[in-house]
């Protein structure tokens, strides 16, 4: 195993996965003049173009495992459904931060779940279904409007049914297209909240302030820090995050998403063991961007200051923003604001809901400006 820190540009950090957060993992790694070498799974990597070196293999590649973990240095993970015989057998010869332990812990709702309760941090009430009878049974308890979520591989909103409670058990397991659920009771929140928390190696964290969150069609779209809520509040999600961080024995960057009830209780949604899309406004807003932090702490470094700069709105540009698949919105207003700043990641289609890209507007009027813009690229 390599001493630590690992110093840039000795280091060459291999990146499992090859999306638009590696891309800007890999961004932030030019900058501090640390060498990435991106493992695109065979998917269409973003990352490709700004990588040192790429692996273009499917994660089940043992040609491309042993070259990997031959190259790389240490590594790190840019999403999480990643298999986890994968993320073993780089563990068992590269240093991976986080842990597989932590990653398939997030990477799977069961999981979560079960982790969650088992360390008292609250939640929504869930039950784990496996077939129609399992789901009779659990919205019968539930006796009320639940979220039924596939227990792999769903994300924004995809792999999800949501219930009144009235339905035919029978019905929606067969249209359900999964073998494993969660059952989740429905949360009639007030606001969406993340709080993105960096833990290094020495077990050190820091924690950036609050986001509340704002979707549409079940994917983010905005982004507003300062979250709009009462103090205690920030500093209770920033307590939580901290103790799934410790809990997980994590190192690196975690994203934990809650919902903000009317009384002002927090419960936890989920977790995602990377970088996240509510933490991009730190880009520009922040003093340490979310994907130099994950740097420093899978290398050794500690933690750089989370200070919030400016009040920021971070505007998600998916795919229906452009007027055909190769044609983007109209730039111009959006530079003509001086105090936004567009990141796009370098896709060429914009198909359905894609993400594109996002847009930071910076200052105290910066939701009024973002929501304008978006209005006008929308015209919704
Ligand atoms: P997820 O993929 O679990 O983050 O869910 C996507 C979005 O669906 C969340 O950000 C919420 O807006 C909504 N959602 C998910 N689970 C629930 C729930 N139990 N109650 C209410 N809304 C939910």
């Amino acid at each position: 195993m390599p001493s630590l820190p690992l110093h840039p540009p000795a280091c060459i950090v291999g990146v499992i996965g090859g999306g638009q957060l590696g891309r800007m993992l890999a961004l932030a790694a030019r900058r501090m003049g640390i060498r990435t070498l991106i493992w695109t799974g065979g998917l269409e990597a973003p990352a490709v173009e700004v990588a040192d070196e790429v692996i273009d293999a499917a994660f089940d590649d043992p040609t491309a495992l042993a070259h990997f973990c031959k190259t790389a240095t240490v590594a790190t993970v840019e999403f999480e459904n990643i298999p986890r015989a994968t993320l073993e057998a780089v563990a068992a010869r590269t240093p991976l931060h986080p842990s597989p332990t932590a990653i398939s812990t997030c990477q799977n709702r069961e999981r979560e779940k079960h982790f969650l309760r088992q360390h008292g941090i609250p939640c929504t009430w869930f039950a784990v279904v496996g077939n129609a009878t399992e789901l009779a049974a659990a919205m019968k308890d539930l006796n009320g409007p639940g979220v039924l979520k596939t227990a792999d591989f769903g994300y924004d909103g995809k792999g999800q049914i949501k219930l009144t409670g009235t339905e035919n058990p029978e019905e929606i397991w067969q249209q359900f297209d999964s073998d494993r659920a969660v059952l989740e009771a429905f949360v009639p929140f007030e606001k969406e909240l993340s709080v993105m928390v960096a833990r290094g190696a020495d077990g050190s964290m820091v924690t950036y302030d609050p986001a509340e969150n704002r979707h549409r069609h079940h994917i983010l779209d905005v982004s507003i820090i300062p979250a709009r809520i009462p103090p205690a509040v920030a500093l209770e999600a920033s307590a939580i995050a901290r103790r799934i961080a410790e809990a997980l024995d994590y190192r690196g960057i975690l994203g934990v998403e809650f919902f903000l009830n009317a009384d002002g209780s927090l419960l936890v949604n989920e977790m995602a063991p990377r970088p996240h899309n509510s933490g991009h406004h730190t880009l520009d807003a922040c003093a340490t961007s979310q994907f130099e932090q994950q740097l420093r702490a899978v290398i050794g470094l500690p933690p750089g200051s989370t200070r919030l700069l400016s009040p920021v709105v971070m505007l998600n540009l998916l795919g229906d923003f452009w007027g055909n698949e190769t044609t983007p919105p109209d730039w111009l207003p959006l530079f003509a604001d001086g105090e936004a700043f567009l990141h796009l990641y370098g896709k060429r289609h914009a198909i359905g809901r894609r993400k594109m890209g996002h847009a930071n507007f910076l200052g105290a009027d910066a939701l009024e400006r973002a929501e304008a813009l978006k209005q006008a690229w929308l015209g919704e």
